[in-house]
């Protein structure tokens, strides 16, 4: 679970980033974070990582609190929380394959387990047949495929999704956004952060919008109109 209340966030030089944030999503949910430039979506996400502390108010993200945690379980928090950065971070060094197999050995895992799961997450986003080509060698929909393998692959409870369809065109977004809905279907907690109005309508998911720092809406995107009358 995530869960914000009455954050606020300043830094050093500036406005508050956020200014009294509260929301909550609990496990198993898909939820589109919006709100325009500047409004504090990656704030948000540097706060759910324990890159950054609140300023005042509580963060709770799957069991830790983000403002008593200690450095030591800053690692720990981060296992439960996959990140599909923007600008994928991927290493054109490195294979398909030992792009995701790094992300497993960098937390101690055995290259056995290695063997079995670097598969298993390349064929759940449809790459198993490209395990030996390098990044650079890809379109940008299979580098963003690659870039939520690698953010699967240590089995997070939960992954969060910085503009995934951000450089994509409508077709190739909507295949990262039904990837992104299949897994959640498998168990993961979604958060996507997006700007794409149509693309966060055509799925009629929860919605949270923010804007100057605060929540300023919750719900489905679908209209509803609560007051009519029979
Ligand atoms: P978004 O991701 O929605 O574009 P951000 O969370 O990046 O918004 O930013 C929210 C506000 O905080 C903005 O006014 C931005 O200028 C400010 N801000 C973000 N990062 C920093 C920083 N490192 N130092 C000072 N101000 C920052």
């Amino acid at each position: 679970m995530i869960q914000f209340v009455d954050v606020v966030k300043s830094y050093e030089q500036g406005n508050n980033a956020l200014n009294g944030a509260t929301l909550q999503v609990e496990d198993g949910e898909f939820v589109f974070l919006i709100g325009p430039s500047g409004s504090g979506k990656s704030t948000i996400i540097r706060l759910i990582t324990g890159e950054l502390k609140p300023t005042s108010g509580t963060v709770h993200v799957n069991g830790y609190n983000l403002e008593r945690i200690r450095k030591r379980e800053i690692p720990y928090l981060r296992r439960t929380v996959g990140v599909v950065f923007q600008d994928f971070r991927l290493i054109n060094k490195m294979t398909v394959y030992e792009n995701v197999a790094f992300a497993m050995r960098v937390v101690g895992a055995r290259e056995k387990e290695i063997r079995e799961r670097v598969p298993y997450v390349l064929e759940l986003v449809g790459l198993e047949s490209k395990m030996d080509r390098h990044p650079n060698e890809m379109s940008g929909g299979e580098q963003q495929r690659l870039a939520i393998a690698r953010a699967l692959v240590n089995n997070p409870s939960t992954i969060i999704a910085d503009e995934p369809t951000g450089n994509l065109d409508p077709e190739r977004s909507f295949e990262i956004m039904a990837l992104l809905q299949e897994i959640n279907n498998l168990g993961t907690t979604v958060l996507v952060v997006s700007h794409d109005q149509n693309l966060v309508e055509l799925f009629g998911k929860r919605v949270i919008a923010i804007d100057e720092g605060v929540v300023v809406s919750d719900g489905l995107e679908e209209e509803e109109d609560i007051y009519e009358t029979e």
